[in-house]
């Protein structure tokens, strides 16, 4: 069974920055720099959204721009 409560996202959708955790997923914000975990990538780093994106993020209703670069759940390999 694999943990599917975080977010997985697409690495070669996100920028250098993104990937490091120190731009905001969402809004590409480096500063403040973004203190929330959204979710990971399938290396297992994390993910970070600023405090304004990440209740989108954890929200049920994802905006497209942040879906288009999330791994689709179950299209692993
Ligand atoms: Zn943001």
């Amino acid at each position: 069974m694999s943990r599917t409560d975080e977010l997985t996202f697409d690495p070669s959708a996100l920028s250098a920055a993104q990937q490091k955790g120190d731009s905001c997923v969402a809004c590409h914000k480096k500063w403040p720099r973004p203190r929330v975990r959204v979710g990971c990538l399938p290396g297992g780093s994390g993910v970070f959204a600023c405090a304004d994106c990440a209740p989108a993020l954890s929200g049920p209703l994802v905006p497209e721009h942040i879906t288009a670069v999330m791994v689709p759940e179950g299209a692993s390999r």
